[in-house]
């Protein structure tokens, strides 16, 4: 099958013949691949700012149709349409038998050991999956956790979203912050996982959810589609004297959806006394955070956030359901579909960042 492959950071993929395993393990999957989305922690390997063993395949928000499974596999079947998600789980240690898959302690037994055949290989030498997914490729191999069974009704385009950008975004607004109608909520960082913290918040019913962004584009979208009551561009306007006066004092919860350490400041600027803040973005390895002391004695927290704490099994039927019943906006995510020759268009158009996602479809 052909897959899109990173030989090492800085250089463009190269599309190429790659081999996936014969034989499946009693506990996998093989999936033929619908559609998968760019995102930026893809970019984070293209541009070695996360290291990884080369050559991988990149790829972690995809949806696709179940062609084999192995004889331990439950909860999906061959011909089921399911959404692969980075959330992959072992179900027996601690976090998970405590319903916390995105906790999960144990990702190596999720995995090939390095005595078995690789999942994927080139010409007898190893490709890596990143995030145990590896979905610029027409196959996956994948563990069963990673993969979802959906209504055949959903779209696999779209399905493709939730896998990443949807689920983290929606499920901190929800399973994590937990935000009550009535709260103010302002959001930091409008790209594909902020919009969806907006889109959550506005359909947990909060009151003000305040959208903040260095691009016009992005505060337009966040507005017009994703629920967001207000827009503040960073560079133009003071956001935290800007937010205390929109919300008389500051909000309930910020978050900070794009991975800088210097915007987690600013998210406690705007959160009144009492509030959380909710670290969403992926920081670098090394990034340290420091914390005025008087904000925790105005009894404001600052909270990680891991993959919205998704739990698959539960959260992604519900939201393909919300979409469905047209509660769940993901058309206005997309920008353009390409086929996967054309991938590094799509990487480009992720670096220069207009908010909408780029989908390979197969
Ligand atoms: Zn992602
Ligand atoms: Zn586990």
């Amino acid at each position: 099958m052909r897959a899109a492959l990173l030989t090492s950071p800085g250089q463009d993929l190269t599309v190429r013949e790659v081999q996936t395993a014969a034989n499946l393990r009693a506990d996998e999957v093989r999936v033929r691949t619908a559609a998968v989305g760019l995102c930026h922690s893809d970019l984070h390997v293209i541009d070695g700012l996360v290291q990884r063993p080369m050559p991988v395949v990149l790829g972690h928000e995809a949806s696709g149709v179940v062609v084999e499974a192995g004889s331990a596999v439950e909860g999906v079947r061959v011909g089921d349409h399911v959404v692969v998600c980075f959330v992959v789980s072992c179900g027996v240690c601690r976090m998970c038998r405590a319903g916390r898959p995105a906790m999960c302690q144990d990702r190596e037994a999720t995995m090939r050991g390095t005595d078995e055949e690789p999942r994927l290989s080139l010409a007898g030498r190893e490709v890596h999956q990143w995030t145990n997914i590896a979905g610029y490729a027409e196959e996956m191999v994948l563990h069963h956790s990673a993969v979802t069974a959906i209504d055949e009704r959903m779209p696999l385009d779209l399905a493709a979203l939730l896998g990443c950008a949807v689920a983290t975004g929606i499920g901190s607004a929800r399973t994590v912050a937990q935000i009550a109608r009535g709260e103010h909520v302002a959001v930091i960082g409008c790209g594909g996982v902020g919009l969806n913290v907006c889109q959550g918040a506005s359909l947990a019913g909060a009151a003000t959810v305040i959208a903040i962004d260095r691009s016009d584009a992005k505060l337009e979208l966040a507005r017009t589609r994703f629920g967001a009551t207000h827009t503040i561009n960073s560079d133009r306007e003071d956001a935290a004297a800007a937010v205390r006066a929109l919300t008389d004092g500051g909000v309930d919860h910020a978050f900070e959806a794009v991975g800088l350490t210097p915007l987690v400041s600013l998210a406690l600027d705007l959160t009144v006394r009492g509030g959380t803040v909710w670290a969403v973005g992926v920081f670098g390895d090394t990034a340290e955070i420091r914390i005025p002391a008087g904000h925790l004695h105005a009894g404001k927290g600052v909270h990680g956030v891991r993959a919205g704490s998704l739990v698959p099994s539960r959260d992604i039927p519900a939201l393909v359901q919300a979409y469905l019943d047209g509660r769940l906006e993901l058309e206005a995510l997309v920008g353009e579909r390409i086929p996967l020759d054309r991938i590094n268009e799509g990487i480009a158009d992720l670096r220069t960042g207009t908010g909408a996602r780029t989908i390979v479809v197969f």
